[in-house]
């Protein structure tokens, strides 16, 4: 088992660019399979992921 920690002290870094990411940037993505957004990087623009949320039609 991996446990999972949250933590507010540190931020994130960017794969990309290995900055700590202060701001991620996102943008609706419209398909048939509903509403996505793809999330990439405030410094570099470098993508960081597509959320996967399928059938999610009312966000
Ligand atoms: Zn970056």
């Amino acid at each position: 088992m991996i446990e999972c920690t949250k933590r507010d002290d540190l931020r994130p870094m960017c794969p990309h660019c290995s900055t700590e990411l202060r701001n991620v940037w996102y943008q609706p993505l419209s398909g048939i399979m509903g509403r996505r957004f793809i999330y990439f990087c405030g410094t570099c623009r470098k993508v960081l992921g597509i959320s996967h949320r399928k059938g999610f039609w009312m966000g």
